[in-house]
């Protein structure tokens, strides 16, 4: 792949303007362009476009896609602008093309349990939609108030739910994608099986919009739970809690939430939340089950039962909505708490084999003291996927500051590797991770991905510079 990035024409705005109308133009000068520049990922650059192009249907997205193919010019795929490592960054300027007007709930259908969408439709909006028809959409981000269901498929997002749900792959049944050059591909199905041809489904979810624009998707729906209640434990240390979470699973218990925080997490939050920490918390244990109300009382029961057994100190059992959310608060504190307690914080979001997650713990925290950077653990433990915050109260603009953080992530991703995980369970890989992802992948790995991307978009227009490195030459 080239590792030249392509220069914008000049001239595209006023093209653009005029197939698009000028109120679907965000250009230079407007005050919102800047907005374009920026996502959710902890880089202190800015990326203007030459401008934004706000689309209101596939044949628009595809129209965009076909004038800036004849030009040569890059086009960057934005949903929400959620993400955190930096995938809606028009890195290489030319234009960016956002579905946020896309938002339209085409269909629920009960019956076939699917839902039609556009692909700007808040992840939230569309969970509220199903659950008033008693369904059920699982795939349940952090940022599900302001991300995108379509962004959430470029990335394959997960989140606390997906432990027994599983992540959004899981539910996209089909799409519809708009391709460089303006062709409109649809693939995939509304049936609950089907393994006829390839599978382009699943070749696209999670290419964080480098091989195309999902401009619509099917997604598959669930009857919605019953029931659902929430349970705290409070340990001593990551080990005791690390020990409960395994003898929870060994005992057959398939929650839908599994999520731990470390002290330095907890002690960010102890005054903010409505539960009261116990002087010696050391780490938090938090499981949310769902199903029948009978068999939930008895999973609750056991799960107390279980964390007292293995030193508990304290568990608190969770039915009311009012009481959920409570002990939901304490857990969704802590990372507006460190965002506010810190001038830098990099979340980087691995995942190791669920075995090895104390020893991953006790590894970043060697890393923290090696380094003089504090850290923040918590995250998806069912899955192995932790959420490990590199946090600094240095000056974000001195590069120095910044390749003392990334020299951090960077021995933790090495130890990630070494255990058997991965650099990223959820976020994604963008720009900040791009260039490591060679402690991950061999070189042969990453030139056929690059094959593979070259053959959805053969210029290298669509989201330049993303997601996998250039090849590196034989000198390096
Ligand atoms: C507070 C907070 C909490 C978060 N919690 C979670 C979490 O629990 N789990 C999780 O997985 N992530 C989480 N995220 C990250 C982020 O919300 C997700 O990655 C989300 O899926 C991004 O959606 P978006 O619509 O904002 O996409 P954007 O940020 O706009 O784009 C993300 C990537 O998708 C591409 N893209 C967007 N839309 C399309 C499209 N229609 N077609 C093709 N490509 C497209 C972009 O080019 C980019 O590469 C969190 C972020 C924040 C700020």
């Amino acid at each position: 792949m080239a590792a030249v990035l392509p220069s914008a024409s000049s001239s595209i705005v006023g093209v653009l303007e005029k197939e698009l109308g000028a109120a679907a133009i965000v250009g230079p000068g407007h005050e919102r362009l800047d907005d374009y520049g920026r996502d959710e990922s902890p880089l202190p650059e800015f990326f203007p476009p030459e401008c934004a192009v706000l689309v209101e249907s596939t044949e628009q997205a595809a129209a965009v896609l076909r004038i800036c193919a004849e030009r040569k010019v890059p086009v960057t795929p934005r949903g929400a602008g959620s993400g955190m490592c930096g995938g809606a960054l028009p890195i290489a300027g030319g234009v960016v093309l956002s579905t946020e007007r896309m938002q339209r709930i085409k269909e629920i259908d009960p019956a076939d349990l699917v839902a039609v969408v556009e692909p700007g439709v808040v992840t939230g909006v569309l969970q509220a939609a199903v659950e008033e028809q008693g369904l059920f959409y699982p795939p349940d981000p952090a940022s599900l108030e302001f991300c995108s269901i379509g962004g959430n498929a470029a990335t394959n997002a997960g989140g606390p739910r997906a432990f027994k749900y599983g992540v959004t792959r899981e539910y996209v049944l089909g799409l519809e994608v708009a391709l460089m050059g303006g062709e409109i591909l649809r693939c995939g199905r509304r049936t609950a099986k089907g393994v006829t041809g390839y599978d382009l489904v699943a070749g696209f979810v999670g290419t964080e919009g480098t091989f195309g624009v999902i401009t619509e998707l099917v997604l598959k729906l669930l009857p919605r739970p019953p029931a659902a209640a929430t349970v705290l434990g409070v340990f001593a240390d990551v080990a005791a809690a690390g020990s409960a979470i395994t003898m929870l699973l060994r005992g057959g218990l398939r929650p839908r939430v599994l999520e731990l925080a470390d002290k330095h997490s907890i002690d960010h939050i102890r005054a903010k939340s409505r539960y009261r920490f116990p002087e010696n918390a050391g780490a938090i244990v938090l499981i949310e089950v769902d199903g029948e109300p009978e068999s939930m009382t008895m999973m609750m029961e056991q799960i107390g039962m279980r964390c007292d057994e293995l030193g508990a100190l304290d568990v608190l059992a969770a039915t009311e909505p009012a009481e959920r959310a409570a002990v939901w608060q304490a857990r969704r504190l802590i990372s507006p708490a460190l965002k506010e307690g810190y001038r830098i914080k990099v979340n980087e979001d691995i995942c190791v084999p669920r075995g090895k997650i104390v020893e991953m713990l006790a590894r970043i925290d060697r890393v923290s003291a090696e380094t003089g950077i504090a850290t923040a653990v918590f995250g998806h433990a069912g899955d192995g996927n932790l959420h490990c915050n590199f946090l600094s109260n240095e000056d974000p603009e001195d590069p120095a500051v910044r390749k003392k953080m990334w020299a951090a992530a960077e021995q933790v991703f090495i130890h990630t590797v070494a255990l058997g995980g991965t650099l990223s369970g959820e976020h994604g890989v963008g720009l900040t991770k791009r260039d490591y992802m060679h402690l991950e992948m061999s070189e042969q790995v990453l030139e056929w991905q690059r094959r593979w991307k070259l053959m959805w978009d053969p210029q290298n227009l669509l989201n330049p510079g993303k997601k996998i490195p250039a090849a590196r030459r034989c000198s390096e």
